[in-house]
């Protein structure tokens, strides 16, 4: 076993960091939706590194995208949400369960960044509990015909199709979801921006579908059998989850050591104080322990072996690493922690995020113990999608 990454994975990372720090860093402050350094980020193929060559991949793997992903959170979370995005919960889950129309229609362009996607599980009755979605596709022979409401929906006022999660029947609970891609330019696709706490480079939205439709070749997996597709997605999504959570930690580090080092009380830089040195080293410990399970569960990836419950221990911990440590920048910012000119007021609202998006933090947990006590493995044979598509046209 080691822990260094190669070559290119370093390079990955070296050119991600310039990129944050002459792009995304000067206009961290400009909040809102920022197209240009989306479509930046694609053309640079940030977006790009799971995927193979023939759908407009880089092939850096799994690793090379949580470390990417790690460093544009460093510089703004809310940017890494487009991630999930772009490059993981929809493309990824398209990759495994599309149809060759699907994946070749909608893959690369997410890929390049030309063309936005987003995901639709989460409805007003139906958060962690997936299996309990209302949302109706139903088979109408020659498409798909969907009616319900979607909410916190990231993209969901610029997506230019979605990856909508329904039921065919609500009475057979998650044996009748289906994951269907929708176009968002018709007229029965509502969105409405949702105001909300942090991450305010991702535009949120509630959506309503009223008699949207659907080409029968857009089912992703097999009808009825939605779930898996859904639980794999989640899977996917978790890498990028927590690696943001891994770069919002190192963001709090960075500027917490800044800060200690040149804040002066009691004619000492306050850094010198044991209680606070104390704080600095419980943020360095976290941050790099939630940095190598977040590394294991990628590199698992890479290797294609299974990895449910290695990404739920590390979005888990890394989720809440992220939450405290934000409050430890803030302990040790004082008085400016709550001043809008300094960047870890944003660091601290950003950071509740990553106990929510993906599996919150106790539905991971519920995950993590069945799995421990061997109530329900999490490493199941059917949530492991073998990644043979690399090979395909
Ligand atoms: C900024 C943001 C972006 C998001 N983006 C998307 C997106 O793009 N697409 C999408 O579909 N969704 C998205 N979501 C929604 C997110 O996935 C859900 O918020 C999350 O799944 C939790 O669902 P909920 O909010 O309905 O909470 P609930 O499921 O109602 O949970 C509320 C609380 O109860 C706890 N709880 C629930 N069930 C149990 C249980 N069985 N045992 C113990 N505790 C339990 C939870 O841990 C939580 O603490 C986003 C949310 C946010 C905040």
């Amino acid at each position: 076993m080691h822990f260094d990454l190669t070559d290119e994975q370093r390079a990955i990372q070296d050119t991600a960091r310039r990129f944050a720090q002459n792009e995304i860093r000067p206009r961290v402050k400009e909040e809102g939706f920022k197209r240009d350094i989306v479509s930046k980020m694609g053309e640079m193929g940030f977006f790009a590194c799971a995927f193979p060559a023939n759908f407009g991949g880089t092939e850096a793997g799994f690793l090379a995208h949580s470390v990417v992903c790690e460093e544009i959170s460093r510089a703004d979370s809310g940017l890494r949400s487009l991630f999930n995005l772009q490059a993981m919960t929809v493309p990824y889950t398209m990759m495994e369960w599309g149809t060759p129309e699907v994946r070749s229609r909608y893959v690369e362009a997410l890929n390049s960044g030309s063309r936005l996607g987003c995901t639709c599980f989460s409805e007003p009755n139906a958060g962690s509990d997936i299996a309990s979605i209302e949302t109706r596709i139903e088979d109408r022979g020659d498409h798909f015909l969907i009616n319900g409401a979607k909410t916190w929906i990231s993209n969901g006022t610029v997506a230019e199709f979605a990856v909508v999660y329904g039921t065919h029947d609500r009475s057979l609970k998650h044996k009748g979801l289906c994951a269907v891609v929708v176009e968002t330019d018709q007229p029965g696709w509502m969105p409405r921006e949702t105001p909300k706490l942090g991450d305010k480079s991702s535009p949120i939205a509630e959506i309503t579908l009223e008699n949207v439709k659907a080409p029968k070749e857009n089912l992703l997996g097999e009808w009825g059998k939605g779930f898996v597709v859904a639980m794999t997605a989640l899977d996917r999504g978790r890498i990028s989850v927590s690696s943001g959570a891994v770069g919002l930690s190192q963001a709090c580090l960075d500027a917490s050591v800044e800060y200690a080092m040149q804040r002066v009380q009691f004619g000492k830089r306050i850094g010198e104080f044991q209680l606070v040195k104390g704080v600095i080293a419980e943020m360095v410990s976290l941050t790099e322990a939630a940095r190598l399970l977040v590394r294991q569960g990628a590199w698992l990836n890479d290797m294609d072996r299974p990895f449910s419950r290695e990404i739920a221990t590390a979005k888990y911990f890394a989720g809440e690493v992220a939450a405290k440590v934000s409050g430890m920048a803030m302990e040790i910012h004082g008085g400016m922690g709550y001043s809008l000119e300094m960047p870890v007021e944003r660091y601290y609202r950003d950071a509740k995020l990553y106990q929510v998006g993906e599996g919150a933090a106790n539905i991971m947990r519920l995950l993590i113990a069945d799995d421990a006590l061997g109530i329900k493995k999490a490493n199941r044979p059917r949530l492991h999608v073998s990644s043979d598509f690399r090979d395909l046209e």
